[in-house]
Protein backbone atom coordinates (compact mmCIF):
# COMPACT_ATOMS: atom_id res chain seq x y z
CA UNK A 1 0.00 0.00 0.00
CA UNK A 2 2.79 2.40 0.83
CA UNK A 3 3.72 2.11 -2.81
CA UNK A 4 0.47 4.96 -3.76
CA UNK A 5 0.21 8.21 -2.71
CA UNK A 6 -2.84 9.86 -2.45
CA UNK A 7 -3.74 13.14 -4.81
CA UNK A 8 -6.28 15.07 -2.87
CA UNK A 9 -8.44 18.05 -3.95
CA UNK A 10 -11.21 19.99 -2.28
CA UNK A 11 -14.48 21.65 -2.51
CA UNK A 12 -15.63 23.81 0.23
CA UNK A 13 -19.12 24.92 0.45
CA UNK A 14 -19.86 28.07 3.21
CA UNK A 15 -23.03 29.89 3.39
CA UNK A 16 -22.77 33.26 3.94
CA UNK A 17 -24.36 35.14 6.94
CA UNK A 18 -26.02 37.80 4.63
CA UNK A 19 -29.60 38.79 5.94
CA UNK A 20 -31.00 38.44 2.65
CA UNK A 21 -30.71 35.30 0.26
CA UNK A 22 -29.05 35.70 -3.29
CA UNK A 23 -31.26 36.52 -5.84
CA UNK A 24 -34.32 37.47 -3.38
CA UNK A 25 -35.43 39.36 -0.40
CA UNK A 26 -35.95 36.31 2.02
CA UNK A 27 -34.16 35.95 4.96
CA UNK A 28 -30.97 34.03 4.64
CA UNK A 29 -31.13 32.80 7.90
CA UNK A 30 -32.72 29.64 7.75
CA UNK A 31 -31.31 26.89 10.66
CA UNK A 32 -34.38 25.55 12.99
CA UNK A 33 -37.03 27.81 11.23
CA UNK A 34 -40.26 26.17 10.76
CA UNK A 35 -40.47 24.53 7.16
CA UNK A 36 -41.19 26.55 3.60
CA UNK A 37 -41.90 30.06 6.12
CA UNK A 38 -38.55 31.56 4.40
CA UNK A 39 -39.63 31.88 0.63
CA UNK A 40 -40.95 33.65 -2.41
CA UNK A 41 -41.34 33.30 -6.14
CA UNK A 42 -37.91 33.58 -6.91
CA UNK A 43 -36.05 31.27 -4.22
CA UNK A 44 -39.57 28.55 -5.10
CA UNK A 45 -38.36 29.05 -8.70
CA UNK A 46 -42.19 30.20 -10.26
CA UNK A 47 -41.98 31.41 -13.77
CA UNK A 48 -41.13 35.01 -14.32
CA UNK A 49 -39.95 35.09 -11.05
CA UNK A 50 -36.45 37.51 -11.81
CA UNK A 51 -33.64 36.84 -9.87
CA UNK A 52 -31.84 40.15 -8.24
CA UNK A 53 -27.64 39.51 -7.39
CA UNK A 54 -26.91 40.25 -3.53
CA UNK A 55 -24.22 42.82 -3.39
CA UNK A 56 -23.27 41.74 -0.11
CA UNK A 57 -22.80 38.18 -0.74
CA UNK A 58 -20.78 39.37 -3.98
CA UNK A 59 -18.19 41.57 -1.53
CA UNK A 60 -17.78 38.93 0.63
CA UNK A 61 -16.51 36.44 -1.98
CA UNK A 62 -14.51 38.88 -3.37
CA UNK A 63 -12.92 39.53 0.66
CA UNK A 64 -12.63 35.59 1.12
CA UNK A 65 -10.92 35.51 -2.39
CA UNK A 66 -8.81 38.32 -1.61
CA UNK A 67 -7.88 36.60 1.66
CA UNK A 68 -6.97 33.52 0.04
CA UNK A 69 -4.27 35.50 -2.35
CA UNK A 70 -6.84 35.10 -5.91
CA UNK A 71 -6.87 37.33 -8.33
CA UNK A 72 -10.07 39.28 -8.71
CA UNK A 73 -11.41 38.38 -12.01
CA UNK A 74 -12.55 41.94 -13.39
CA UNK A 75 -15.27 40.65 -15.26
CA UNK A 76 -17.34 37.76 -13.57
CA UNK A 77 -20.79 36.51 -14.39
CA UNK A 78 -23.30 34.14 -13.52
CA UNK A 79 -24.60 30.73 -15.10
CA UNK A 80 -26.98 28.12 -14.98
CA UNK A 81 -25.62 24.90 -13.73
CA UNK A 82 -28.14 22.41 -15.09
CA UNK A 83 -29.79 19.12 -13.46
CA UNK A 84 -32.83 17.83 -11.82
CA UNK A 85 -33.28 17.39 -8.08
CA UNK A 86 -36.45 17.51 -5.61
CA UNK A 87 -34.64 20.34 -4.08
CA UNK A 88 -33.82 22.41 -6.76
CA UNK A 89 -37.31 24.09 -7.95
CA UNK A 90 -35.78 25.74 -10.88
CA UNK A 91 -34.23 22.64 -12.20
CA UNK A 92 -30.53 24.37 -12.62
CA UNK A 93 -28.74 26.12 -9.84
CA UNK A 94 -27.28 29.92 -10.55
CA UNK A 95 -23.74 29.38 -10.18
CA UNK A 96 -20.56 30.87 -11.84
CA UNK A 97 -18.87 28.35 -14.62
CA UNK A 98 -15.63 30.07 -16.31
CA UNK A 99 -15.82 33.41 -14.87
CA UNK A 100 -15.83 33.01 -11.42
CA UNK A 101 -15.29 36.12 -8.62
CA UNK A 102 -12.13 34.73 -7.81
CA UNK A 103 -9.27 32.64 -9.44
CA UNK A 104 -5.83 31.55 -8.63
CA UNK A 105 -5.24 32.04 -4.90
CA UNK A 106 -3.24 29.67 -3.17
CA UNK A 107 -2.73 29.47 1.19
CA UNK A 108 0.46 28.39 2.66
CA UNK A 109 -0.08 25.65 5.77
CA UNK A 110 3.56 26.81 6.73
CA UNK A 111 3.32 27.99 10.88
CA UNK A 112 3.34 25.37 12.11
CA UNK A 113 4.94 23.05 10.11
CA UNK A 114 8.39 21.99 9.36
CA UNK A 115 7.84 21.58 5.85
CA UNK A 116 5.77 24.50 4.59
CA UNK A 117 2.95 23.03 2.08
CA UNK A 118 1.49 26.01 -0.55
CA UNK A 119 -2.06 24.79 -1.37
CA UNK A 120 -2.80 26.22 -4.33
CA UNK A 121 -6.44 27.40 -4.78
CA UNK A 122 -8.30 27.04 -8.35
CA UNK A 123 -10.85 29.32 -7.68
CA UNK A 124 -13.80 31.29 -5.23
CA UNK A 125 -17.18 31.50 -6.62
CA UNK A 126 -20.61 32.35 -5.46
CA UNK A 127 -23.74 30.47 -6.19
CA UNK A 128 -26.77 29.54 -4.21
CA UNK A 129 -27.81 26.55 -1.93
CA UNK A 130 -30.52 24.01 -3.07
CA UNK A 131 -33.74 23.27 -0.46
CA UNK A 132 -33.32 20.17 1.81
CA UNK A 133 -34.83 17.06 1.67
CA UNK A 134 -36.35 15.83 4.72
CA UNK A 135 -37.01 11.75 5.12
CA UNK A 136 -39.63 11.05 7.15
CA UNK A 137 -42.63 8.30 8.07
CA UNK A 138 -46.16 9.67 7.80
CA UNK A 139 -49.06 7.36 7.93
CA UNK A 140 -46.26 4.70 7.70
CA UNK A 141 -45.39 5.44 4.37
CA UNK A 142 -41.97 6.48 4.21
CA UNK A 143 -41.73 9.92 2.37
CA UNK A 144 -39.51 13.11 1.44
CA UNK A 145 -40.55 16.39 2.55
CA UNK A 146 -38.83 19.29 0.62
CA UNK A 147 -38.10 22.54 2.94
CA UNK A 148 -37.22 25.72 0.40
CA UNK A 149 -35.86 28.46 3.32
CA UNK A 150 -32.68 27.63 2.42
CA UNK A 151 -33.26 27.48 -1.08
CA UNK A 152 -31.56 30.40 -2.77
CA UNK A 153 -29.08 31.12 0.62
CA UNK A 154 -26.13 32.87 -0.56
CA UNK A 155 -23.29 29.75 -0.89
CA UNK A 156 -19.44 30.39 -1.42
CA UNK A 157 -17.43 27.86 -2.99
CA UNK A 158 -13.43 27.49 -2.68
CA UNK A 159 -11.91 24.69 -4.84
CA UNK A 160 -8.37 23.84 -4.57
CA UNK A 161 -5.94 22.28 -6.83
CA UNK A 162 -4.84 18.24 -6.04
CA UNK A 163 -2.24 19.79 -3.95
CA UNK A 164 -2.84 17.25 -0.58
CA UNK A 165 -1.01 13.66 -0.49
CA UNK A 166 -1.77 13.45 3.33
CA UNK A 167 -5.19 12.96 5.29
CA UNK A 168 -3.49 15.51 7.86
CA UNK A 169 -3.17 18.45 5.34
CA UNK A 170 -6.46 18.15 4.29
CA UNK A 171 -7.40 18.47 8.06
CA UNK A 172 -5.38 21.60 8.57
CA UNK A 173 -6.24 23.40 5.11
CA UNK A 174 -10.26 22.78 6.50
CA UNK A 175 -9.63 24.37 9.79
CA UNK A 176 -7.62 27.11 8.56
CA UNK A 177 -10.05 28.31 6.34
CA UNK A 178 -12.60 28.03 8.56
CA UNK A 179 -10.87 29.99 11.04
CA UNK A 180 -10.67 32.62 8.19
CA UNK A 181 -13.74 32.77 7.36
CA UNK A 182 -14.87 33.30 10.76
CA UNK A 183 -12.32 36.20 11.15
CA UNK A 184 -13.73 37.65 7.87
CA UNK A 185 -16.88 37.60 9.58
CA UNK A 186 -19.06 36.46 6.53
CA UNK A 187 -20.00 32.84 7.98
CA UNK A 188 -20.65 30.86 10.88
CA UNK A 189 -18.98 28.02 9.26
CA UNK A 190 -20.30 25.34 11.63
CA UNK A 191 -20.22 21.73 10.27
CA UNK A 192 -22.84 20.62 12.43
CA UNK A 193 -25.02 23.23 11.02
CA UNK A 194 -24.32 22.37 7.73
CA UNK A 195 -23.06 26.11 6.61
CA UNK A 196 -19.56 24.50 6.07
CA UNK A 197 -19.49 21.19 3.83
CA UNK A 198 -16.80 19.45 2.65
CA UNK A 199 -16.15 17.62 -1.11
CA UNK A 200 -12.88 15.84 -1.19
CA UNK A 201 -12.27 14.13 -4.46
CA UNK A 202 -9.22 11.59 -4.55
CA UNK A 203 -7.30 9.19 -6.39
CA UNK A 204 -3.76 7.06 -6.12
CA UNK A 205 -0.99 6.93 -8.02
CA UNK A 206 2.39 5.38 -7.77
CA UNK A 207 4.99 7.16 -5.42
CA UNK A 208 7.55 9.15 -7.86
CA UNK A 209 4.68 9.28 -10.60
CA UNK A 210 4.21 13.11 -11.98
CA UNK A 211 0.72 12.71 -13.79
CA UNK A 212 -2.62 12.98 -12.16
CA UNK A 213 -4.21 9.62 -11.95
CA UNK A 214 -6.96 8.65 -14.99
CA UNK A 215 -9.87 8.74 -12.32
CA UNK A 216 -11.14 10.47 -9.41
CA UNK A 217 -14.04 9.83 -6.74
CA UNK A 218 -15.31 12.71 -4.96
CA UNK A 219 -16.77 11.92 -1.81
CA UNK A 220 -20.18 13.80 -0.44
CA UNK A 221 -22.40 14.43 2.31
CA UNK A 222 -19.29 15.22 4.90
CA UNK A 223 -20.21 17.20 8.18
CA UNK A 224 -17.18 16.72 10.45
CA UNK A 225 -13.75 16.97 10.68
CA UNK A 226 -13.80 13.31 11.57
CA UNK A 227 -15.64 12.20 9.04
CA UNK A 228 -13.21 13.64 6.31
CA UNK A 229 -10.14 11.97 7.64
CA UNK A 230 -12.30 8.11 8.16
CA UNK A 231 -13.84 9.10 4.48
CA UNK A 232 -10.52 9.58 3.03
CA UNK A 233 -8.30 6.72 5.16
CA UNK A 234 -11.09 4.12 3.61
CA UNK A 235 -11.04 5.65 0.38
CA UNK A 236 -6.73 4.93 0.74
CA UNK A 237 -7.47 1.56 1.62
CA UNK A 238 -10.27 0.53 -0.81
CA UNK A 239 -8.38 2.41 -3.93
CA UNK A 240 -5.06 0.52 -3.51
CA UNK A 241 -6.67 -2.69 -3.01
CA UNK A 242 -8.41 -1.93 -6.47
CA UNK A 243 -5.34 -1.13 -7.94
CA UNK A 244 -3.31 -3.93 -6.26
CA UNK A 245 -5.52 -6.19 -7.88
CA UNK A 246 -4.31 -5.02 -11.30
CA UNK A 247 -7.65 -2.95 -11.82
CA UNK A 248 -8.63 0.75 -11.83
CA UNK A 249 -11.39 2.32 -9.46
CA UNK A 250 -14.45 3.94 -11.41
CA UNK A 251 -14.80 7.22 -11.27
CA UNK A 252 -17.49 8.10 -9.35
CA UNK A 253 -19.35 10.12 -6.55
CA UNK A 254 -19.73 8.32 -3.00
CA UNK A 255 -21.29 9.00 0.04
CA UNK A 256 -20.03 8.83 3.73
CA UNK A 257 -21.82 6.55 5.90
CA UNK A 258 -21.45 6.82 9.50
CA UNK A 259 -23.46 3.78 10.18
CA UNK A 260 -21.30 1.46 7.88
CA UNK A 261 -18.16 3.17 8.06
CA UNK A 262 -17.44 3.11 4.49
CA UNK A 263 -17.76 5.47 1.54
CA UNK A 264 -20.71 3.95 -0.72
CA UNK A 265 -21.17 3.98 -4.92
CA UNK A 266 -23.37 7.21 -5.56
CA UNK A 267 -23.76 7.74 -9.15
CA UNK A 268 -21.20 8.53 -12.17
CA UNK A 269 -19.12 11.07 -11.72
CA UNK A 270 -20.56 14.29 -13.75
CA UNK A 271 -18.66 15.22 -16.07
CA UNK A 272 -19.26 19.74 -16.66
CA UNK A 273 -20.64 18.93 -20.27
CA UNK A 274 -23.51 17.24 -18.04
CA UNK A 275 -24.67 20.18 -16.54
CA UNK A 276 -25.37 22.21 -19.77
CA UNK A 277 -23.80 25.21 -18.76
CA UNK A 278 -25.02 28.50 -19.86
CA UNK A 279 -24.88 32.23 -19.17
CA UNK A 280 -27.67 32.92 -16.10
CA UNK A 281 -29.68 35.35 -19.41
CA UNK A 282 -31.35 37.43 -16.45
CA UNK A 283 -28.66 38.90 -14.71
CA UNK A 284 -25.78 40.97 -16.39
CA UNK A 285 -22.70 40.38 -16.38
CA UNK A 286 -20.55 42.14 -13.41
CA UNK A 287 -17.11 44.38 -14.07
CA UNK A 288 -14.88 45.47 -11.34
CA UNK A 289 -13.13 48.42 -11.14
CA UNK A 290 -9.80 48.48 -9.55
CA UNK A 291 -11.04 51.00 -6.88
CA UNK A 292 -13.39 48.63 -5.90
CA UNK A 293 -11.27 45.78 -5.59
CA UNK A 294 -8.68 47.82 -3.32
CA UNK A 295 -11.90 49.36 -0.98
CA UNK A 296 -12.64 45.48 -0.44
CA UNK A 297 -9.16 44.49 0.32
CA UNK A 298 -8.31 47.39 2.56
CA UNK A 299 -11.29 45.64 4.71
CA UNK A 300 -9.42 42.38 5.08
CA UNK A 301 -8.58 42.41 8.66
CA UNK A 302 -5.49 40.70 10.62
CA UNK A 303 -5.68 37.11 9.46
CA UNK A 304 -5.41 34.31 11.98
CA UNK A 305 -1.61 33.18 10.85
CA UNK A 306 -0.32 37.16 11.24
CA UNK A 307 -2.09 37.36 14.08
CA UNK A 308 -0.33 34.31 15.79
CA UNK A 309 2.46 35.72 13.95
CA UNK A 310 2.64 38.45 16.00
CA UNK A 311 1.92 37.28 19.44
CA UNK A 312 4.81 34.81 19.16
CA UNK A 313 6.81 37.83 17.97
CA UNK A 314 5.67 40.65 20.13
CA UNK A 315 4.65 38.99 23.51
CA UNK A 316 7.35 35.65 23.72
CA UNK A 317 4.14 33.24 23.30
CA UNK A 318 5.10 29.58 22.41
CA UNK A 319 3.13 28.73 18.68
CA UNK A 320 1.15 26.64 20.49
CA UNK A 321 -0.03 28.83 22.91
CA UNK A 322 -0.15 31.95 20.26
CA UNK A 323 -2.52 29.28 18.28
CA UNK A 324 -4.72 28.37 21.30
CA UNK A 325 -5.43 32.02 21.87
CA UNK A 326 -5.71 33.52 18.51
CA UNK A 327 -8.05 30.15 17.14
CA UNK A 328 -11.26 32.58 17.62
CA UNK A 329 -10.85 36.11 17.13
CA UNK A 330 -12.76 37.71 20.11
CA UNK A 331 -10.47 35.46 22.10
CA UNK A 332 -7.25 37.04 20.74
CA UNK A 333 -8.97 40.57 21.45
CA UNK A 334 -10.03 39.83 24.98
CA UNK A 335 -6.56 38.57 25.43
CA UNK A 336 -4.59 41.79 24.11
CA UNK A 337 -7.39 44.09 25.99
CA UNK A 338 -6.62 42.51 29.40
CA UNK A 339 -2.75 42.88 28.82
CA UNK A 340 -3.88 46.36 28.00
CA UNK A 341 -5.51 47.18 31.35
CA UNK A 342 -2.89 45.47 33.08
CA UNK A 343 -0.32 47.39 31.63
CA UNK A 344 0.78 48.68 35.19
CA UNK A 345 1.08 45.37 37.23
CA UNK A 346 3.28 43.97 33.52
CA UNK A 347 5.47 47.06 34.02
CA UNK A 348 6.35 46.60 38.04
CA UNK A 349 7.19 42.99 37.21
CA UNK A 350 4.41 41.88 39.25
CA UNK A 351 2.43 40.47 36.33
CA UNK A 352 3.74 38.29 33.17
CA UNK A 353 2.18 38.16 29.65
CA UNK A 354 2.77 34.19 30.43
CA UNK A 355 0.96 34.43 33.31
CA UNK A 356 -2.40 36.13 31.39
CA UNK A 357 -2.01 33.68 28.62
CA UNK A 358 -2.04 30.19 31.25
CA UNK A 359 -5.28 31.43 33.16
CA UNK A 360 -7.24 31.84 29.78
CA UNK A 361 -5.76 28.61 28.35
CA UNK A 362 -5.10 26.36 31.59
CA UNK A 363 -8.58 27.61 33.17
CA UNK A 364 -10.86 27.33 30.03
CA UNK A 365 -12.35 30.88 30.63
CA UNK A 366 -15.21 31.63 28.78
CA UNK A 367 -14.67 34.95 27.61
CA UNK A 368 -19.09 35.90 27.21
CA UNK A 369 -18.86 35.35 31.02
CA UNK A 370 -15.88 37.77 32.81
CA UNK A 371 -14.53 40.94 31.91
CA UNK A 372 -10.71 41.52 30.60
CA UNK A 373 -10.61 43.51 34.15
CA UNK A 374 -12.25 40.41 36.12
CA UNK A 375 -10.17 38.04 34.37
CA UNK A 376 -6.98 40.38 35.40
CA UNK A 377 -8.06 40.69 39.21
CA UNK A 378 -8.32 37.06 39.38
CA UNK A 379 -4.55 36.71 38.04
CA UNK A 380 -3.06 39.11 39.88
CA UNK A 381 -4.56 37.74 43.43
CA UNK A 382 -3.38 34.39 42.22
CA UNK A 383 -0.10 35.56 41.06
CA UNK A 384 0.40 38.29 44.03
CA UNK A 385 2.08 36.26 47.10
CA UNK A 386 2.41 37.64 50.43
CA UNK A 387 5.27 38.24 51.84
CA UNK A 388 6.19 35.34 54.91
CA UNK A 389 9.49 35.98 57.16
CA UNK A 390 11.60 33.86 57.28
CA UNK A 391 10.72 33.14 61.05
CA UNK A 392 7.34 32.65 60.30
CA UNK A 393 7.68 30.26 58.05
CA UNK A 394 10.12 28.22 59.95
CA UNK A 395 7.77 28.33 62.71
CA UNK A 396 4.82 26.95 60.59
CA UNK A 397 7.06 24.08 59.49
CA UNK A 398 8.33 22.90 62.92
CA UNK A 399 4.69 23.08 64.07
CA UNK A 400 3.85 21.02 61.03
CA UNK A 401 6.49 18.64 61.58
CA UNK A 402 6.04 17.87 64.93
CA UNK A 403 2.01 17.42 64.50
CA UNK A 404 2.16 15.29 61.37
CA UNK A 405 5.12 12.60 62.82
CA UNK A 406 3.32 9.61 60.37
CA UNK A 407 3.96 11.64 57.69
CA UNK A 408 7.24 12.47 58.43
CA UNK A 409 7.86 9.05 58.89
CA UNK A 410 6.38 7.57 55.77
CA UNK A 411 8.64 10.64 53.82
CA UNK A 412 12.11 9.24 55.73
CA UNK A 413 11.10 5.47 54.61
CA UNK A 414 10.97 6.55 50.77
CA UNK A 415 7.36 7.74 50.41
CA UNK A 416 7.70 10.96 48.26
CA UNK A 417 3.57 11.62 48.74
CA UNK A 418 4.01 12.06 51.84
CA UNK A 419 5.99 15.61 51.14
CA UNK A 420 3.63 16.82 49.14
CA UNK A 421 1.37 16.49 52.13
CA UNK A 422 3.36 18.12 54.36
CA UNK A 423 3.65 20.74 51.97
CA UNK A 424 -0.02 21.47 51.36
CA UNK A 425 -0.22 21.31 55.57
CA UNK A 426 2.08 24.41 55.43
CA UNK A 427 0.24 26.42 52.84
CA UNK A 428 -2.66 25.55 54.75
CA UNK A 429 -1.63 26.95 58.22
CA UNK A 430 0.19 30.12 56.10
CA UNK A 431 -2.92 30.89 54.47
CA UNK A 432 -1.78 30.70 50.35
CA UNK A 433 1.07 32.65 51.33
CA UNK A 434 4.51 32.40 50.61
CA UNK A 435 6.21 31.08 47.70
CA UNK A 436 5.70 27.69 47.01
CA UNK A 437 9.06 26.94 46.14
CA UNK A 438 11.03 28.61 49.20
CA UNK A 439 8.05 26.48 51.03
CA UNK A 440 9.25 23.35 49.74
CA UNK A 441 12.60 24.19 50.24
CA UNK A 442 13.11 24.72 53.81
CA UNK A 443 10.16 22.06 54.01
CA UNK A 444 13.02 19.53 52.94
CA UNK A 445 15.76 21.42 54.46
CA UNK A 446 14.05 20.87 57.82
CA UNK A 447 13.19 17.33 56.82
CA UNK A 448 16.52 16.56 56.05
CA UNK A 449 18.13 17.03 59.73
ZN1 LIG B 1 -37.14 34.19 -1.66
MN1 LIG C 1 -21.12 24.12 -5.67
Amino acid sequence: MSDYEPIIGLEIHVELKTLSKMFCGCPADHFGKEPNTQTCPVCLGLPGALPVPNSKAVDWTMLLGLALNCQINEESKFDRKNYFYPDLPKGYQISQYDQPIAINGALELGIIRVQPLRVRIRRVHIEEDTGKLIHETINSERVALVDFNRSGVPLVEIVTEPDFHTVEDVDIYVKKIQRIVRYLGISDADMEKGTMRLEPSISLRMVGEQSLPEYRVEIKNINSFRFVRKALEYEIKRQAEILISGQTPIQETRGWSEAKNATLGQRGKEEASDYRYFPEPDIPPMRFTTDQVAKIKSQIPELPDDKLGRFVRDYGLSETDAGLITEIKERAAFFETTLDSGNQYIKSGQLTVKHVANWLINKKIDISQVTPEELLKQVVAATTVTAVTEGELSKVIMQVVSDNSKAVMDYKSGKEAALMFLLGMCIKVLKGAGDKGLILAKLKEKLQK
